[in-house]
């Protein structure tokens, strides 16, 4: 059911979103926010949320909205790709807990991989640190810009 569940104002993200939680951002505008990811799947895995929006997920999210979120999405995967130096890149958004939501307020994954390196698990395990994030972040933050 949490595909088409009510927007929970109370998620982390909208947490995050209202300064109500602490994020290491990497882009932010009106239109979107751009975090690191703390249970990263690979080096570099970021996040990409709409702002002023209450979208559980891509099928709830206005379609007028679309074309302006999309275009930050690019942005941040380009400017990851351009920090981490991957090999390739996952660009991926999940609906619904059985297709492997977690966070019921929209996002997108940006997540690097290397040849022969095995991707983490999926929001889980060890807490990444955060001094850690914060160099990645650092990074990424000049491609952005
Ligand atoms: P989903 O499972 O909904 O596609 O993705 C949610 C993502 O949010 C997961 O990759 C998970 O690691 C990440 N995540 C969960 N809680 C937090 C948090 O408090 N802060 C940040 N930055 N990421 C989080």
């Amino acid at each position: 059911m949490t595909l088409h569940d009510a927007y929970d104002p109370d998620n982390i993200f909208a947490k995050i979103l209202a300064g109500e939680m602490p994020s290491i951002k990497v882009m932010e505008d009106d239109i979107a926010l751009a975090f690191m990811d703390v249970f990263p799947q690979a080096e570099g895995h970021t996040l990409v949320i709409p702002k002023a929006v209450q979208a559980r997920n891509f099928l709830d999210f206005p379609t007028e909205k679309v074309g302006a979120y999309m275009e930050r999405v690019q942005l941040v995967a380009r400017a990851v790709e351009k920090a981490m130096t991957p090999d390739g890149l996952v660009v991926t958004q999940f609906n619904g807990a059985p297709a492997g939501q977690t966070v019921f307020h929209l996002h997108f994954h940006i997540i690097p991989r290397w040849t022969g390196q095995n991707l983490r698990g999926h929001a889980g395990g060890q807490m990444a640190d955060m001094g850690e994030l914060e160099s990645i972040a650092q990074k990424i933050r000049p491609f952005v810009a």
